[in-house]
C-alpha cells in the first residue's frame, strides 16, 4: 500500500561502516539510528539506537551485505519495513555532473563509481551501499544526495585553481563538501535570525572531525573552503587543511615518501592529532590545554587563527555580512572554541555573549553575540540525515513495485 509508505531510511556508506537513521513522514528526530561497524572484519556488528535504548548485533565477518539484510530482518520484526517509502544516499562527491538530488538507477550510478577519480576513499564506498541497498531494498526510489550539490553555484572566480587549463579541463578545481549540512544550517539560520530569505549573507563554520567553511549568499554558497578533496582548508581532526605544496615537496624530497604515504600524512597523521601529538578530539584537547599540555594548546590555537582567518576572507565573498552560525560537534559544542574564535573576528564587529555561548550545547541553538549592532554570531545544531530524508521524500510513491 503505497499510501502506508511515509518514511524515509537514510543510508551513508563508507569503506568499512555505514551509517543509517529512519526518519517516519517529516519528524525531525529519526525513530531509529545506528551503524554498523568493522565490516567485513571478524569484529564486525550492528548496533541499533532507540530512543535511550541501544541493541548490539555481532555480524561475525559480515559486510556491508550482511548488515543491510540483518537491518532489513530488525526493521521486518518491528513492522517497519513495510512503512519505507524511499531510501536517501550520502554520496560524498558529484563532481559537477550533479548539481541536485538525483534519483539512482543503473545509469546514475555509473556516473557517480565513474568519479570515483575525485573522491577514491569515499564514492566506491558509497556505490557499494547503494548496490547491497537497491538488492536489498529493490521495490522503493533510492535518491542520490551529493555533499558536493549545494556548492554548485559557486562562481568561477572562487572555485578555479591558478593552473593550466589542461588540469582545469581535466576537472581539477574547488567542489566543496559538507553540502548537505551547510544548506540545511543555511535556512535554519534565516529563520533563527529573521533575515530576508533573498536578502542575506552568512558565513557558515560546520566544524567536526571533518571541518569546513561557506559564504552563503540568499541561499546559495558562493565560495567554500573545502577544494577538490575535503583535505583543503580549515584544520581538521586528522586532516591538514591547507599547507604550501611545496612543503610537500620538500617532505616528499627529504624523506622519500611515496603519494601514497603523503596522502596518508596529510589526511590521517595530521591536523588536530599531529599537532597535538595527543588526539583528533576537540573535547581531548580542551581538556589537556586546560591542564596545560602544550601540544594541546598549539593544536586550539592553529586550529583557530585557520579558522578565524578564513571566516574573515569568505566574508569578502558577501557584499554584507548578517552572521557567523557554528554548527557540527566543535561549534554546536565547544564555547572554548566560539570564544577564541570571535574574539578574533572584533574587526568584522562582532561581540559576544559570554552567558549565552556558555549555555549553547548539546543540540541548543541560539544567538550567542552581544549586540544588535554588527553581525551576529549564531549556533545551530545540523541535522544532515534529516535534510537527505527531506531530498528522498518527494520521490515516496513513485514506481514502487510488490515487496519480496
Ligand atoms: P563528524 O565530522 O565525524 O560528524 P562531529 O560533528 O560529531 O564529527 O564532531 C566531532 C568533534 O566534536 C570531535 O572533535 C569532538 O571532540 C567534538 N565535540 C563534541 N562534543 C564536544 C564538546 N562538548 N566540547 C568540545 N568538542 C566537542
Amino acid at each position: 500500500m503505497a499510501e502506508a509508505r511515509t518514511h524515509v531510511l537514510v543510508i551513508n556508506c563508507g569503506s568499512s561502516s555505514l551509517k543509517f537513521s529512519l526518519f517516519a513522514g517529516t519528524d525531525r528526530a529519526a525513530i531509529l539510528s545506528g551503524l554498523a561497524e568493522n565490516l567485513g572484519q571478524p569484529e564486525s556488528r550492528l548496533i541499533l539506537k532507540e530512543n535511550d535504548a541501544k541493541v548490539t548485533i555481532a555480524l561475525d565477518g559480515g559486510s556491508h551485505d550482511t548488515a543491510l539484510r540483518r537491518l532489513m530482518a530488525d526493521l521486518q520484526e518491528r513492522g517497519l519495513l513495510d512503512a519505507i517509502g524511499a531510501v536517501g544516499h550520502r554520496i560524498v562527491h558529484g563532481g559537477d555532473r550533479f548539481v541536485k538530488a538525483t534519483r539512482l538507477d543503473a545509469e546514475v550510478l555509473a556516473e557517480i563509481d565513474a568519479l570515483s577519480y575525485l573522491a577514491p576513499l569515499h564514492n566506491p564506498a558509497n556505490v557499494l551501499g547503494v548496490k547491497v541497498a537497491m538488492e536489498v531494498l529493490g521495490w522503493v526510489p533510492h535518491v542520490a544526495v551529493f555533499d558536493t550539490s549545494f556548492h554548485m553555484t559557486i562562481p568561477q572566480s572562487a572555485h578555479t585553481y591558478a593552473i593550466p587549463q589542461e588540469y582545469r579541463d581535466a576537472g581539477v578545481r574547488r567542489y566543496g563538501f559538507h553540502g548537505t549540512s551547510h544548506g540545511f544550517v543555511a535556512k535554519e539560520a534565516v529563520d533563527l535570525l529573521g533575515l530576508d530569505p533573498k536578502d542575506h549573507g552568512l558565513v557558515i563554520a560546520h566544524l567536526g572531525n571533518g571541518s569546513s567553511a561557506t559564504a552563503v549568499l540568499n541561499g546559495e554558497s558562493v565560495d567554500t573552503s573545502m577544494g577538490l578533496t575535503p583535505l583543503e582548508g580549515l584544520v581538521m581532526g586528522t586532516r591538514s587543511g591547507d599547507i604550501d605544496p611545496g612543503a610537500i615537496f620538500h617532505i616528499a624530497r627529504q624523506d622519500k615518501q611515496s603519494i601514497d604515504d603523503l596522502d596518508t600524512l596529510l589526511n590521517r597523521k595530521s591536523g588536530l592529532l599531529g599537532l597535538s601529538g595527543l588526539s583528533n578530539d576537540c573535547r581531548t584537547l580542551e581538556s589537556a590545554a586546560a591542564e596545560g599540555h602544550e601540544g594541546a594548546i598549539l593544536a586550539m590555537e592553529v586550529m583557530v587563527h585557520r579558522l578565524a582567518r578564513y571566516i574573515g576572507g569568505l566574508a569578502t565573498s558577501l557584499p554584507r555580512l548578517d552572521a557567523v552560525v557554528f554548527t557540527g560537534g566543535i561549534g554546536e559544542n565547544s564555547s572554548f572554541v566560539r570564544a577564541k574564535t570571535i574574539a578574533r573576528l572584533a574587526a568584522l564587529g562582532i561581540k559576544l555573549d559570554e552567558n549565552a555561548n556558555g549555555g549553547m550545547f548539546g543540540g541548543r541553538c541560539g544567538v550567542i553575540s552581544a549586540t544588535a549592532a554588527g553581525p551576529a554570531a549564531a549556533v545551530i545544531a545540523t541535522n544532515e540525515e534529516w535534510a537527505i530524508a527531506n531530498e528522498a521524500r518527494p520521490y515516496i510513491g513513485q514506481d514502487i513495485r510488490k515487496a519480496g
